[in-house]
């Protein structure tokens, strides 16, 4: 077959398939364009999983009329006019492909009143073909209607998916974009009927509740600032995250915005994660929205058909950036997780556990001590007060949690943080007498690290050492590791180095160096949640935690049990 040049309607559709791979990219790149025209209300509506119409309709500046053939011709936009505004750019489009290719697959009629103008104008688009302007009546703003969406490209129709889960799509997208625009009224309609409406009061708590409802918006945190120190030059994040008890089997309840952009991003989601940590069992994630914002120069916005990916310049940044804010607005909880005392008829909401975490009422979770401790010249006395009585194990729940008794009521115990306490305080008396236990190890193993974390091993390998780590620089990129913490055997050795380094150079939690490095050792040496214990290794662990001096919290500061008291059973049975 000859070479031949491909008539406009066919390049339209081949474009087309890039930028609008399904309803619910049409449906957000509408919304970016009613928020690039500021707009400060944004109707959404749509019918037939976004394929029978979607419908935006914003109060934004209006296009004027001499401009409607050219919002709709490819390569036109009013928001870049060189490559290097790139560096610059403070829109969401900057194509000029949307519009065009949604008129290449559907029947798309655009009216506007720009700002000033007497009447409104319309331009209509059908599968490619560009129609007249003629003048119609019109509120000022915008209004984007997308019919038939897909009719002319049969192999796309042919991939989506059923068209609930389309809409399912397309409202997760305009959800995304209320929660990071609470300046911005949303209002957002499926099959004629009202999903949401936020106030567009600019209050982000408010926008959580009125779209994710009363259960995660009340458990939401602004996002903490960041002290001097810890603060990451260039790089902001505000937002909002759930106190652990709200949590999801899924990772799409975590939002992320990249200067207003919604964007999909491992390494900042990873960073999200491990601030959470154990206070998350094995498989659940967290909820949350996070908008970062970065000098436009640092973020390459033009990588993804979609616009769905960004590239960073310096990734880790942000990502450490998160981490902080994270860690920072866990600690701000009334205490890590739960509240002082959960009554529900007291009218404490706010941190209560979820009914899937915890029963509703009644457990208590004793205040942590003994965080942070610092070391004394001393070791530390052993067993001066039994800070808990002597327990009987009952059995586990969901391989995570012991379940005890004692005089004093029913205990459930989290084996990671238990185990967590143990080796801590293990280490913080071994350490003033020199002598934590480490096995030497038969096949020393190598590790290929990334250059920050040969930073951290740089900068940790005394106190690694004193830890039981014994490690030596291996080439310029790689370590060797010739004895581990007896805690560790049996386990994915690599894997446990990984995470203490990646826990250690977000910044440690300790009171000194030593003391950070310990914590992230206890933490990433000990058993996990999720792994099933035998009732004799339950026994033996709560043996040792019994014994140590601040049972109720682990290095981080976490409890370590909950408590439900004698005296609180029998009110909860009515025996009282
Ligand atoms: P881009 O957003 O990349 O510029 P689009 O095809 O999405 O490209 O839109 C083309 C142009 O049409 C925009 O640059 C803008 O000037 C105009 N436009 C589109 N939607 C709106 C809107 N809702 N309000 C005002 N102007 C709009
Ligand atoms: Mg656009």
């Amino acid at each position: 077959m000859a070479i031949r040049q491909l008539d406009s309607l066919t390049i339209g559709k081949i474009a087309a398939g890039e930028v609008i791979e399904r309803p619910a990219s049409a449906a957000k790149e509408l919304v970016e364009n009613a928020l690039d025209a500021g707009a400060t209300r944004i109707r959404v509506a749509i019918e037939g999983g976004g394929t029978t119409r979607i419908e935006v309709v914003d109060n934004g500046c209006g296009i004027a009329p001499e401009q409607l053939p050219l919002a709709l011709s490819r390569h036109a936009t009013s928001k870049l006019s060189a490559f290097e505004d790139l560096d610059s750019l403070r829109t969401l489009g900057f194509r000029g492909e949307a519009l065009p290719s949604i008129g290449a697959v559907s029947h798309l009629v655009l009216r506007s009143r720009a700002a000033g103008e007497e009447t409104g104008y319309q331009a209509v688009v059908s599968f490619g073909d560009s129609r007249q302007i003629a003048p119609v009546a019109a509120p000022e703003g915008t209004t984007v209607v997308v019919a038939d969406l897909f009719e002319n490209v049969p192999a796309r129709r042919k991939f989506l998916r059923k068209p609930s889960t389309e809409t399912a799509a397309i409202q997760r997208a305009i959800e995304a974009y209320a929660l990071a625009n609470p300046g911005v009224a949303f209002h957002l309609e499926i099959e004629g009927r009202k999903v949401f409406s936020t106030q567009g009061d600019g209050d982000p708590l408010s926008a959580a509740v009125t779209v994710l409802g009363s259960d995660v918006g009340n458990a939401a945190m602004p996002l903490a600032g960041l002290d001097e120190s810890a603060r990451v030059e260039g790089v902001r994040a505000t937002g909002w995250i759930c106190a652990p008890s709200v949590n999801r089997a899924t990772r799409r309840s975590i939002v992320l915005f990249v200067n207003g952009r919604w964007i999909q991003n491992r390494t900042l989601t990873y960073a999200l994660e491990e601030a959470y940590h154990t206070l998350l069992m094995v498989g659940r994630h967290p909820v949350a929205m996070i908008s970062i914002e970065v000098d436009p120069s640092q973020v390459d916005v033009n990588v993804h058909p979609t616009k769905a990916e960004v590239k960073f310049v310096d990734e880790r940044s942000v990502a450490r950036a998160v981490a902080r804010a994270v860690h920072a607005t866990l600690a701000t909880m009334p205490q890590p997780g739960v509240p002082r005392i959960a009554f529900a008829d007291q009218g404490l909401v706010r941190f209560l556990p979820q009914p899937q975490s915890l029963p509703q009422t009644g457990w208590i979770a004793p205040a942590p001590v003994g965080r942070f401790e610092p070391y004394s010249s001393e070791p530390p006395q052993q067993i001066i007060r039994r800070d808990l009585p002597v327990l009987r194990v009952l059995g586990q729940a969901g391989a995570t949690y012991i379940i005890a008794e004692g005089p004093e009521g029913i205990y459930l115990i989290d084996q990671h943080a238990a185990h967590e306490r143990i080796l801590y305080e293990r280490f913080q008396t071994k350490l003033v007498a020199g002598e934590v236990e480490r096995q030497p190890m038969l096949d020393p193993v190598v590790i290929d690290l990334a250059p920050e974390e040969v930073a951290i091993v740089e900068k940790s390998i005394d106190e690694l050492r004193q830890l039981g780590f014994e490690i030596e620089s291996f080439g310029d990129q790689s370590i060797v590791v010739r004895s581990v913490p007896t805690s560790v055997i049996g386990s994915d050795i690599p894997e446990r180095i990984r995470l203490i380094l990646g826990e250690l150079a977000e910044g440690g939690a300790g009171n000194s160096w030593l003391d950070s490095v310990a914590i992230s050792v206890a933490c990433h040496t000990s058993i996990r949640a999720g792994q099933t214990l035998s009732l004799s290794e339950m026994r033996e662990l709560v043996q040792q935690l019994e014994q140590t001096q601040h049972p109720r919290a682990c290095g981080h500061g976490r409890p370590t049990m909950l408590q439900l008291t004698q005296d609180e059973l029998e009110k909860q049975f009515g025996r009282k």
